[in-house]
């Protein structure tokens, strides 16, 4: 008998459209002849889009029209076996939806509430993880209200770090919001731009070197797995949005040439953050690699990373032989066993 799968995409994020293109691919890949997939996708002002929208949607990459909040339907038990919520960012990968399918009694793919809130936040993931023991930067929270009312305070813990710093929404993906703020007076604009996204924002110190940056997948809920470990290379700045969606600006190099011990402690590291935020089915850890230093940083925890067939999770399992259906169909697997 065919499991039920309700795919969730879109979303209410600045990462609206990277949901769109890992749904595209996760819809063609789960087998037919094990699921019955309903696509739903969820417009920019959170209307769940009725079959013919969704069905525009997915194929244009632009979501309109009217539809319910929540879906009733998804919000129950009845007429899913199970949900793969891919979206990305808040209102989606966040804890939120988590929420609503755990009260449901749906089991879905991916981490559960609690890891889902705690990863996406960049300051309870670093405080979180800073008492398992993981080297990270050095980093300051700053709330709206602050920046708002007391605007020389939040300058001072930006001048502790140092420049260059990296101005972060606290709750986003994709490097929406983010800029590298290499003097003091570049420090407005950016602290503009991220509070305009976020109540809460990451102020976080530059790593001592231009980083190599690392990354590798995790699978499985108490037993989890890590891949190898790849790298990303381009020329840039800092990875931002461009170098991550423009064709060509970023190169994926599977497996990382790397001295084996490095990649070991990668894989450790990454497997112990994955305990200690409590995460489930899978995720990204991303890393800064120092090489003149010989230091490895955590950088951050994605529990929905970007999923099309070119994207960086399904080629490190690829590379460590699963293959992307046979990916996705274990992550539905993954999300049953939780039950
Ligand atoms: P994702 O799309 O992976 O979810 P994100 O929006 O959560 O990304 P980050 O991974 O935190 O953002 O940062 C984006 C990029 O900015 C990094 O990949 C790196 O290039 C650069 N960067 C961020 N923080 C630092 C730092 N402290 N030192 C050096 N580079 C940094
Ligand atoms: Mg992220
Ligand atoms: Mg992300
Ligand atoms: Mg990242």
């Amino acid at each position: 008998v065919k499991r039920r799968i309700l795919l969730l995409a879109g979303g209410q994020s600045g990462e609206h459209e990277v949901s769109l293109m890992s749904a595209r691919s996760v819809l063609a890949a789960l087998p037919r002849d094990q699921f019955d997939v309903t696509p739903v996708v969820i417009s920019p002002q959170g209307r769940w889009l009725p079959p013919t929208e969704t069905a525009r949607a997915l194929e244009t990459g632009r979501a309109q029209g009217g539809g319910d909040l929540v879906l009733h339907r998804a919000a129950s038990a009845e007429g899913y076996d199970a949900v793969f919520p891919l979206l990305h960012g808040p209102m989606g990968e966040d804890g939120t939806v988590q929420g609503l399918l755990t009260l449901a009694g749906i089991p879905f793919v991916g981490s559960g509430v609690l890891g889902s809130a705690v990863s996406m936040d960049k300051v309870m993931t670093k405080q979180v993880l800073a008492s398992a023991g993981i080297p990270q930067v050095a980093w300051r929270l700053a709330v709206r209200r602050e920046w708002q009312d007391r605007p020389g305070e939040v300058g001072a813990r930006a001048r502790e770090l140092g420049f260059p710093l990296f101005v972060k929404p606290a709750n986003l993906g994709s490097s929406v919001g983010i800029t590298k703020v290499s003097r003091p007076e570049e420090l407005q604009a950016a602290l503009d731009l991220a509070f305009n996204l976020d109540r809460r924002v990451i102020l976080e110190a530059m790593t001592a070197h231009k980083p190599r940056e690392l990354e590798v997948g995790i699978l499985g809920n108490d037993a989890p797995l890590a891949s190898p470990v790849g790298e990303l290379r381009f020329d840039a700045e800092f990875y931002d949005y461009e170098t991550k969606y423009t064709e060509g600006r970023a190169t994926m190099h599977i497996p990382a040439p790397l001295p084996p011990e490095v990649a070991e402690r990668v894989r450790s590291l990454a497997l112990t953050a994955f305990r200690a935020l409590d995460c489930a089915g899978l995720a990204r850890v991303d890393f800064f690699y120092v090489e003149e230093t010989d230091q490895l940083l955590l950088n951050e925890v994605n529990t929905m990373p970007g999923f099309t067939t070119t994207s960086m999770y399904p080629k490190l399992f690829e590379a460590a032989g699963l293959s992307y259906s046979e990916l996705v169909t274990r992550l539905v697997e993954l999300a049953l066993e939780r039950r």
